[in-house]
């Protein structure tokens, strides 16, 4: 069985194991004792939220346990574990440093201690490559309102930068108000030479691809919305900007693969990678999204490619890229 593959769109919050939170919640006081784990187990997968939005809410469940130094650093290490066991190669972890100050940490803290957490996974599981990337945060309504956090995102990822962290992120609500507002972050981290991705086109406006093309993106965060227009599509293809595509998560709740439009995007020509997203909320890893996706007539032909593109999408270095390609062709011939 091939099982080499690479994700570069992974959350931390959303991949964490359901009994460990269950099991650190109890430890940090933020569930009751009394609380079952099939109790806490309904509340991690209720689906009876109506709005993204109330979707959204479920992420304070893993954030609850993880404002920690220890715990953020154990996350970290039991992620890189899973994906090592899973015969993954390489992958790029994201977590908003802002959304882990509840106890007392600084964003400088959180970082260093997810840091020190991969530094242990490295040793550990030295065949799977791994890195962080630092999100910044839409916070729904109004952009500005957490602007001072986000500005404060990119100083932390400057100090990292090439130290476990790779690239700056916008994660988080996006709402359909002006997504130019957060250009001002992007010229900062231009200006400090941090790469970055970004959300767009995932919930909000297919427009908002387009927009972050502007704004500089080195790849897009689902970026799947592009085909609402042909030209917003066309503006993608033409780029050769890779969509960091995420098939179950998109797919929500009715889980309607064949509704999904990454067939459409492979045939329009757009440079396409296959992640996971949130493995713990969406219950899947990067086999199961290959095995979804051939259920829908993607190819393997068009899969090996995907792989491909994610390895030149890549926040690492070039030597990084060549072993990364070595071991994809050491298994496919
Ligand atoms: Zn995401």
């Amino acid at each position: 069985m091939k099982t080499a593959k690479i994700d570069l769109h992974l959350h931390l919050d959303g991949s964490l194991n359901v009994y460990w939170m269950y099991e650190m919640s109890k430890k940090r006081g933020v569930i009751k004792n009394e609380m079952t784990f099939e109790e806490y187990y309904q509340q991690i997968y209720c689906t009876a939220y109506k709005t993204m939005e109330e979707a959204f809410k479920m992420f304070d469940r893993p954030i609850d346990v993880m404002q920690h130094k220890e715990d953020i650093a154990q996350t970290v290490f039991d992620l890189v574990r899973e994906l090592n066991d899973k015969g993954m190669i390489y992958a790029e972890i994201r977590f908003a440093p802002q959304q882990h100050m509840k106890c007392g940490l600084t964003q400088y803290e959180v970082v260093e201690a997810a840091v020190s957490g991969l530094n242990r996974a490295k040793e550990a599981y030295p065949l799977m490559a791994a890195q962080l990337i630092c999100c910044m945060m839409h916070k729904g309504e109004n952009a500005l309102v957490n602007m001072k956090e986000n500005f404060e995102t990119i100083e932390v990822t400057k100090e990292f930068l090439g130290k476990g962290v790779c690239a700056l992120d916008l994660a988080g609500y996006e709402n359909n108000g002006d997504f130019k507002l957060y250009a001002p972050l992007f010229e900062k981290a231009r200006e400090y030479g941090i790469p970055y991705t970004i959300h767009a086109g995932e919930m909000g406006m297919g427009v908002h691809v387009v927009e972050a093309i502007e704004m500089g993106a080195s790849r897009i965060g689902h970026g799947v919305n592009c085909v609402q227009n042909p030209e917003w599509l066309n503006e993608v293809v033409k780029a050769q900007i890779p969509l960091e595509v995420c098939v179950t998560s998109n797919c929500g709740k009715e889980r309607n693969y064949a509704l999904h439009p990454i067939r459409e995007l492979l045939n329009a020509g757009v440079k396409v990678t296959v992640n996971t997203d949130n493995m713990m909320f969406s219950r899947t890893d990067l086999h199961v999204e290959h095995a979804m996706l051939r259920s829908i007539g993607v190819s393997e032909e068009q899969l090996k490619q995907c792989t491909l593109n994610a390895v030149d999408a890549a926040f690492c270095d070039e030597e990084t890229k060549k072993k990364l390609r070595e071991r994809l062709m050491q298994e496919w011939n």
